[in-house]
């Protein structure tokens, strides 16, 4: 193959010590050694658009993000025991943006973490069981959430008190798939404790539209006694532009909301937002530590973010930049028999693949397009029940001459792969 002999050797090496669960991106898998701003750069300096990740939510190597963190880790580090003044500061910060009413911040490490942590209350405050996920849902690796994660394949059964619901695609009535699942848990008694969804369901394949349809799927859960639990991990920290959280464009108000991944651009923070009456009782009956959830480095790395977040004005570029790169791609797919419907909030898009002949779900040719791509030096992945939404979820300073480096590239892979 053209993988150079040195990264072909990493690979090698990196599956003999670290074993088979892993899996890399791409059929040439790419070796990185520095990143910054939306390029990330290989052994020979080469630089690659990075059209994917959302956890250096501010970008890559930001020297803000690096100087608050190298000075806290200069000064002080510990557990999360004692009283330090970042941890209080950020979480006021944190909950201001939020519109959840009166509220408390808790602190974890991973989102996996923040969504256990959220089902324990729920359960805790509601005496249920019960959760409705969507069919292809993820929301972590933990135990309790794996059985919840019906992305995660055949391998991993789900729980007898889970129940999916069909993802919101046009043609289904997601309001009225819940209020079967509650009715269908019921029926096996099981109380449903929470509603969790990812309010830009990602692994489901990018479903955004239109604003406003989980407002009545709270009011339903609400109703049955259970917790609407807001999964940010993906949509949260102004990635859909318009709104710091997915939720807000829904213009519904959870109990919980998860949050994680571009928290701390890459630091290990995550937590929760929740309602004060849900966790009162839940507070003074159990004790919650988490060594290094929220520690001083971490925190100063997510405030760091907001800071950022701010003074580089970013939702409002995310916003327009989004607009953009969405419209952009529409005209291709409309012009590309390999492309199907293009959704997407801010800078989060999902572009559904098609065989040309049958207009199928084909992550087949989704995949020859992510490779094709990754040829062309920019980074992207598919995502989906049937891996064939392409998943464009860039670091938010990608402005619009990212956008258009984007759709140069695809514009040829799309002629290429549509060549065969
Ligand atoms: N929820 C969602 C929606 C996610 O996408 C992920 C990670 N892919 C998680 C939760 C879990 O987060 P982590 O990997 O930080 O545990």
């Amino acid at each position: 193959d053209d993988l150079p002999a040195a990264t072909r050797n990493l690979v090698g090496r990196r599956s003999a010590a670290l074993g088979g669960a892993y899996r890399l991106f791409y059929s040439e898998p790419v070796e990185f050694v520095r990143g910054e701003g939306v390029y990330l750069y290989d052994p020979a300096g080469n630089a690659y658009l990075d059209a994917y990740n959302n956890v250096p939510c501010v970008g890559h190597s930001h020297p803000r993000v690096t100087e608050a963190v190298s000075r806290q880790l200069a000064t002080l580090n510990t557990h999360t025991r004692y009283l330090t003044d970042g941890v209080v500061t950020y979480a006021e910060r944190l909950l201001a943006t939020h519109s959840m009413g009166a509220a408390y911040a808790m602190f974890t490490c991973t989102g996996s973490e923040a969504n256990d942590l959220a089902l324990r209350i729920a359960r805790h405050y509601t005496g249920g069981t019960g959760v409705i996920v969507t069919e292809n849902a993820y929301h972590g690796v933990t135990a309790a959430l794996a059985e919840l994660s019906p992305s995660l394949g055949p391998n991993v059964p789900l729980g007898s008190h889970v129940r999916t619901v069909p993802a919101p695609t046009g043609g289904v009535n997601f309001t009225a798939a819940v209020a079967y699942a509650i009715s269908d848990l019921e029926r096996h008694g099981t109380r449903l404790a929470a509603f969790l969804a990812d309010s830009a369901f990602s692994s489901d394949g990018v479903l955004t539209e239109p604003a406003g349809f989980l407002a009545p799927v709270a009011d339903l859960v609400h109703a049955a006694g259970a917790l609407y639990i807001a999964d940010e991990v993906q949509s949260g920290f102004a990635r859909t532009g318009s709104h710091m959280w997915g939720y807000q464009r829904h213009g519904l108000v959870p109990d919980i909301v998860t949050m994680g991944k571009p928290m701390g651009n890459g630091l290990p923070i995550a937590g929760i937002a929740v309602r004060r009456e849900i966790l009162d009782d839940f507070g003074r009956q159990v004790r919650y530590f988490n060594t290094f959830g929220g520690n001083p480095v971490c925190v100063a790395a997510a405030s760091a973010v907001l800071d950022v977040l701010d003074t580089e004005g970013l939702p409002t570029s995310v916003a327009a930049t989004g607009a953009y790169l969405k419209d952009a791609v529409a005209r291709v797919a409309a012009e590309s028999p390999l492309l199907g419907s293009v959704r997407g909030a801010g800078l989060y898009l999902g572009a559904d693949v098609v065989d040309p002949a049958t207009g199928a779900p084909s992550g087949e040719l989704a995949a020859a397009i992510v490779n094709g791509m990754r040829q062309r030096r920019v980074l992207i992945s598919a995502t989906g029940r049937h891996g064939n939404v392409l998943k464009i979820r860039p670091p938010l300073p990608f402005g619009r001459q990212h956008a258009d480096q984007f759709l140069g590239a695809l514009g040829e892979v799309l002629a290429a792969v549509g060549r065969g």
